[in-house]
């Protein structure tokens, strides 16, 4: 059988969607997905992705605009609540929220994340949670709770590339009057990326996994299911 044919005229150079994207195989997981090295961690990353079948293989649009082959829907993961707590828990190994502090997540997968952080640092934090924008960005506004002015504020997400999705959360805080304790998120896919946005705002940060060598990210320029004349799946924030 081959491609699919496409007809001549003016569909002739349609571009084509590619079959569903499918769950990463074992095999794929070790290949692309590269965890801080810290005890317990990759074998813990590892054991979740398999079981939950969160990262998926297939053409992605990425918030950034961005195109890659591999997607971590996060909110697969964190049906799991022991893994989840797990999650949480390396994420605080590296840092104290104080105790009047507001845990500010967006109102998509990452809310889920800041959730276990709040019940699991058990220091009185509050949530408070962003709006989200039609491409499911975070955006510059609340839905719910509140950002009192003078509070450190902990930014949580589930998976970022840069941290670009993460400017408007920490503005928020900026025009709420309040400070940005730190910045954390599961998956930064751009490692030195997201550090670097972190240093460019001087705020303490951590991540817990992110892209390999294997995992390209890619311009869609320079995308190989482009060329091939495949449509991405865009945006990719809708799997989660
Ligand atoms: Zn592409």
């Amino acid at each position: 059988m081959g491609r699919p044919a496409l007809a001549g005229g003016p569909m002739s150079s349609a571009k084509i969607l590619l079959p569903a994207p499918r769950v990463a195989t074992e095999q794929e997981i070790r290949d692309v997905v590269v965890a801080q090295p810290r005890r317990g961690l990759p074998e813990l990353i590892e054991r979740a992705l398999a079981a939950s079948g969160a990262l998926l293989r297939g053409h992605f649009g990425l918030q950034v605009g961005k195109h890659t082959e591999y997607f971590i829907r996060f909110r697969a993961l964190a049906r799991d609540p022991e893994v989840l707590d797990a999650i949480a828990g390396h994420l605080l190994a590296t840092v104290v929220v104080p105790p009047d502090a507001v845990i500010l997540v967006p109102e998509s997968a990452g809310y889920f994340l800041g959730e276990a952080i709040r019940a699991r640092a058990d220091s009185g934090a509050t949530l408070a949670v962003a709006r989200t924008d039609i491409e499911r960005r975070p955006a510059r506004s609340l839905l719910h709770g509140a950002i009192p002015a003078g509070r450190p504020v902990v930014v949580v997400n589930d998976v970022v590339t840069t941290g670009a999705s993460l400017e408007p959360l920490l503005d928020l805080v900026g025009d709420a009057g309040a400070t940005v304790a730190a910045a954390l998120v599961f998956g930064a896919l751009d490692g030195t990326g997201f550090r670097a946005m972190l240093g460019r705002r001087r705020i303490a940060g951590d991540h817990l996994v992110e892209a390999g060598p294997a995992w390209a990210v890619l311009e869609p320029e320079r995308c190989a299911a482009c060329a091939a004349g495949h449509l991405p799946l865009v945006p990719a924030a809708e799997l989660n």
